[in-house]
């Protein structure tokens, strides 16, 4: 009988090299997301209880265990779901949300891309056939999210992203020897900015199947549908498969990958960008006049 690595009693849970009976895994799981909070390894606090704290929901695994656990530990926290609109996922997903919203008694503002910003994402998709979809939706949510965040005067954004994100994001960007990726990545983004808000990543210490276990056992609701326009070629989603397919043979590489990474950032430091303001919408940008938000949804002004 393999013996889980704290109690001693039978493990039935296996990650890489650790072992663990199910009540221990949850105590791991939670010491994984209280040591980055904690900012263990990373020079500073992520998180302190003071902080006004909005946590972007998606209605997948990643963002509701990062909201269930901000709850849990009595951050101040109000979540944001935003309503894509893409057909049965957007209405599972907002209904997933909603739900667990009065379940667990915590404050959700719900925005509609379509109603609150007159954003259509397919006709959006379709003049920009030569991006991809996951792209221009990441750049379209990380914008909105900050402004929200700064309208509402938020003092930081908490993602789900996670430690499968992480190593995708550093893989593909050395790859590329996208040095300004490399510079960027961190799970604690200081606020650089008036207008740019801080952000952090609560669980950039756990994997993809650690979030599935702990999700299942506490029974935390979440959507089982995926996105439908992540099919195809998403180069993220296949630098993953690489990723997991090197980690078969090399277990707990990516946690080694990561964190070494972190450890040796100040390799990568870039110049801080040179920020202006959008000629449109005013927020802060790298571009010459008008930020990419602007470009991608072609708008003149912008009332959020
Ligand atoms: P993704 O870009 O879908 O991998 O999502 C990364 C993170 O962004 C999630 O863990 C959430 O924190 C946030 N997020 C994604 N989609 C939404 C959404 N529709 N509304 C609010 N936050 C979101
Ligand atoms: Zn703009």
């Amino acid at each position: 009988m393999a013996k889980c690595l704290r109690c001693k009693k039978e493990a039935t849970i296996f990650i890489d090299s650790l072992r663990f009976c199910e009540d221990c895994f949850k105590i791991y799981f939670e010491n994984s997301f209280l040591r980055a909070i904690n900012g263990e390894g990373l020079n500073k606090k992520m998180l302190t209880k003071d902080e006004k704290v909005l946590v972007a929901v998606s209605g997948g695994k990643d963002s509701m265990v990062l909201w269930y656990l901000l709850k849990k530990y009595e951050f101040n926290i109000t979540t944001l779901h935003i309503n894509l609109n893409y057909g049965d996922f957007s209405e599972e997903s907002l209904k997933v949300v909603k739900d667990f919203a009065s379940k667990i008694q915590s404050p959700l503002i719900v925005f509609d891309l379509k109603e609150d910003f007159d954003i259509d994402m397919k006709e959006i998709f379709s003049r920009n056939k030569n991006r991809e979809f996951c792209s221009i939706c990441g750049l379209i949510k990380r914008y909105l999210l900050n402004k929200i965040a700064y309208d509402y005067n938020f003092d930081v954004i908490a993602t789900g992203h996670n430690l499968d994100d992480g190593v995708a994001v550093v893989f593909k960007a050395l790859l590329n020897w996208d040095l300004e990726i490399l510079s960027r990545n961190h799970p604690i983004l200081e606020k650089t900015h008036e207008k740019l808000i801080k952000k952090v990543k609560p669980l950039y210490r756990l994997q993809d199947k650690e979030i599935k276990i702990y999700a299942d056992s506490i029974d935390i609701p979440h959507i089982n549908i995926i996105c439908p326009y992540k099919k195809g070629k998403v180069t993220l989603t296949k630098t993953k498969e690489v990723v997991d397919f090197i980690d078969k043979n090399y277990k707990g590489i990516k946690r080694s990958f990561y964190f070494g990474f972190l450890r040796n950032k100040n390799l990568f430091e870039t110049q801080k960008p040179n920020l202006k303001e959008c000629k449109v919408c005013g927020m802060p940008t790298t571009n010459e006049n008008i930020c990419n938000f602007c470009k991608l949804t072609g708008r003149k002004e912008i009332e959020v």
